[in-house]
């Protein structure tokens, strides 16, 4: 549980209860935290939201968003985070990988990211299985 400040209760609201994570739902996934309200009102936020929205001292705009800079959406060191227009944040995903073979079902497709292995989250679940990573 992370623990909450001054500047949490200026972003979120002086009604705050507590903070949990940032747990990781699934692999490739961003991290998340929730921000409790009341034991029954929560909100779940993206981490490295949260995170940039501390380090600029406010919300985000609805056309701003957290990018990544090496495309690994697990380092969420603040370094590693800016912000990008969502349009330049669609084209920047667009642009960069190409097409790779699956490691797990050998079909080619085409990389979201630069560590994409698998094409799809099925076979992210069978590598698993299979102890691949
Ligand atoms: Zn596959």
């Amino acid at each position: 549980m992370l623990k909450i400040d001054d500047l949490d209760k200026k972003l979120y609201g002086y009604h705050l209860a507590k903070i949990y994570g940032p747990y990781n739902q699934t692999y490739e996934a961003r991290e998340i935290i929730v921000l409790y309200y009341s034991d029954k009102v929560k909100r779940t936020l993206s981490y490295p939201k949260y995170l940039m929205e501390r380090k600029l001292g406010r919300l985000l705009e609805q056309n701003e968003t957290v990018d990544h800079i090496d495309e690994a959406s697990i380092n969420n060191n603040i370094e590693n985070l800016q912000i990008l227009s969502r349009e330049d944040n669609i084209r920047k995903s667009q642009s960069k990988y190409g097409n790779i073979d699956c490691l797990v079902c050998n079909k080619s497709f085409k990389q979201k990211y630069s560590y994409s292995k698998y094409c799809s989250n099925k076979c992210r679940y069978k590598a698993r299985e299979l102890g691949l990573h």
